[in-house]
């Protein structure tokens, strides 16, 4: 199947109100170029150098979100880059987006990562992490960064009973800090996950952003 139908046959299936990133790492600009000719507007990168990489190869319209972890040495040749930086996994990485976006006077949309996955190696704050940093109110202080709501990953696992409470788990977190009116968020309603494999079960527990690679663009070659 071609990226064109790929990307038909899922937006056939996507509920509406449910945004639709389509995961671009490891595959040429040829291939999103594809995608944008089926309208895709809004793309997901992981690696800093191919995103800045393909940004300048391609329209102005398209939409980068930032998917994979930000190393702190990389952050300001991303910012202005992105529509979301999805990942952020650590409030000194999130401090310094905001220090970088205000020499920049730029903007910075960003979700904060979570981390609910049984894999040691996944990047992400802890739930009670997250929302001590919410209930100390950790983002007033930021003058150029706007939090927009939750990213998260399931455990990597065929057990869909496991998947589906890993996505119960994330939107638990995002709905405890979004309907807690005292913190006074604004925007805050964005929930980010879901990918080729799970992104149904995703979708059924709430995200209203899912990030798909595979099943648009076929196996990455790493
Ligand atoms: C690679 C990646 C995806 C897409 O994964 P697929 O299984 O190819 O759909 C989604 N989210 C993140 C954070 C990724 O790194």
């Amino acid at each position: 199947m071609s990226v064109e139908e790929n990307l038909k046959r899922i937006r056939e299936e996507i509920p509406s109100g449910v945004e639709l990133v389509a995961v671009s790492k490891f595959h040429p600009v040829e291939a999103l170029r594809e995608a944008y000719a089926a309208g895709q507007r809004c793309f997901g990168e992981s690696r800093v150098q191919e995103l800045v990489a393909k940004e300048k190869e391609l329209p102005t319209d398209i939409r980068w979100h930032f998917i994979g972890h930000l190393q702190t040495n990389k952050v300001k040749q991303l910012i202005g880059k992105t529509s979301l930086i999805e990942s952020v996994d650590s409030e000194k990485l999130l401090r310094l987006i905001d220090k970088e976006s205000e020499k920049a006077g730029v903007v910075t949309n960003v979700l904060m990562q979570v981390h609910v996955a049984r894999e040691e190696t996944k990047f992400g704050f802890y739930p009670e992490e997250l929302l001590q940093f919410f209930e100390c109110r950790g983002y007033e202080t930021l003058t150029a960064t706007h939090i927009c709501g939750i990213m998260g990953m399931a455990s990597n696992t065929d057990d869909m009973q496991r998947v589906k409470a890993d996505f119960k788990a994330i939107a638990d977190i995002y709905r405890t800090i979004a309907a807690n009116e005292s913190l006074g968020l604004r925007g805050f309603d964005k929930l980010s996950m879901g990918m080729s494999g799970d992104w149904q079960l995703a979708v059924e527990e709430g995200a209203n952003i899912i990030r798909i690679g595979t099943a648009i663009f076929g196996e990455r070659e790493y």
